[in-house]
């Protein structure tokens, strides 16, 4: 089968699988041992923390190894709310969007069930928030502001630079910045981000490793409590074969973006011109520049029939894609599409293509055949028939 799903997951880079392989087996002992090859796997986490401080323009000791962008978003979110919270004895504020992954948006909801103030800020009809309305909604007891860098459901980029800027001189507010789905394709300067999320599996790395930039600044509390690992921040066993992985899969991201980047934009010129000539096609993501190119939501409107249905007629042609994010694909309508287009059937019948750069223009075509197959199939059947 095609497989267009690169945003639930990328299949690992050869030199990662090298490099992960050739790890698990020969560095297998617990860097915070105290004994020669305890010493040795440290050090090796340590040159791979360097390689990635360097990459991405922050300190070493900024780098913290966590599981995957879930913890990482959990660990800058609970972690600053907690501190302050401890901190002040006041009740915090959090600003945040309505298209958050889950793993920022349910962690706010968490937090709003524990009594702290959470403002989740619309989106406009190209799923991007606006700078000035962050600013307005600006309290005394702002201590975070999170947003996404680039949207998991529509590839829509969020104006992150302006967002930093505007909180350049806000010291007491943090800001945090989901960086999983922009990394490696849309360029970004973490200067003015003070907590930068990113995840292993979604630039070719392996799945259960991520990381969490913290900038010095940032008084957090932990999450879990144990040994001394990752400053005390992140206790538990280093995942040594992981954080080595993941320094790879970043450098190699990075190395290839520019390349990357125009083989992506070629195929999404292609896809998207299509879908928009295909009557009942509801086109979900904006063009290049508000949305990023890998990503394609679009909504099939004909009949009135669902996401898993349509996505179940594709699968019967060898065609792999999703229809939300795959941390909420039980969820009915998406509540990302609903925040921008506040309509249920938009929201209930979309397809989410994710595409990589290893995609050939040949896949492509069959995919746009596919999905015209697809519409015919729709088109022709009654809706009890396709149920
Ligand atoms: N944030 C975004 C934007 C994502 O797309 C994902 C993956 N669906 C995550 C966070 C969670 O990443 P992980 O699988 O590493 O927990």
């Amino acid at each position: 089968s095609l497989y267009f799903d690169f945003c639930a997951s990328t299949p690992l880079h050869p030199e990662v699988y090298d490099e992960l392989m050739h790890s698990t087996k020969q560095i297998f002992a617990n860097p915070s041992s105290v004994h020669d090859m305890g010493f040795e796997a440290n050090l090796r986490v340590e040159e791979a923390r360097e390689r990635i401080s360097v990459l991405l323009q922050v300190m070493p000791n900024e780098v913290i190894f966590t599981s995957g962008a879930t913890e990482s978003n959990n660990l800058a979110i609970l972690g600053v709310v907690r501190a302050w919270a401890k901190k002040t004895g006041q009740i915090p504020h959090v600003l945040t969007t309505q298209v958050e992954h889950s793993s920022v948006y349910n962690c706010c909801k968490q937090l709003v069930a524990e009594g702290v103030e959470v403002t989740f800020l619309p989106v406009d009809r190209n799923g991007v928030v606006s700078v000035s309305t962050i600013e307005e909604s600006m309290q005394p007891n702002t201590v975070l502001v999170s947003v996404m860098h680039v949207n998991n459901e529509t590839g829509a980029i969020q104006p992150i630079q302006e967002i930093g800027k505007l909180l350049r001189n806000k010291p007491d507010i943090h800001f945090h910045v989901d960086g999983v789905q922009g990394f490696g394709k849309q360029s970004l300067l973490i200067e003015d981000i003070d907590l930068y999320t990113l995840s292993g599996h979604k630039i070719g790395g392996p799945k259960g490793i991520g990381l969490l930039i913290i900038k010095e600044t940032v008084e957090l509390a932990p999450l879990l409590y144990g040994g001394e690992q990752e400053r005390g921040i992140r206790p538990g066993t280093t995942n040594v074969p992981g954080v080595l992985s993941m320094a790879t899969a970043i450098e190699l991201t990075l190395k290839n973006r520019e390349e990357t980047m125009r083989v992506l934009t070629t195929l999404h010129d292609l896809v998207y011109s299509k879908l928009v000539t295909i009557p009942e096609i509801i086109m979900n993501s904006a063009l290049p520049p508000l949305s990023s190119p890998h990503i394609i939501n679009f909504s099939y409107i004909g009949k009135g029939i669902t996401s898993a249905i349509l996505i179940g007629i594709l699968a019967k042609q060898g065609i792999v894609v999703s229809s939300q994010s795959a941390c909420s694909s039980k969820a009915k309508a998406s509540r990302v599409l609903m925040a921008i287009t506040n309509d249920e059937m938009i929201s209930s019948s979309s397809i989410r293509l994710s595409l990589h750069e290893s995609v050939s223009l040949k896949d492509a075509e069959y995919l746009l055949d596919s999905i015209e197959k697809m519409v015919n199939h729709v088109k022709t059947k009654n809706k009890f028939e396709l149920l």
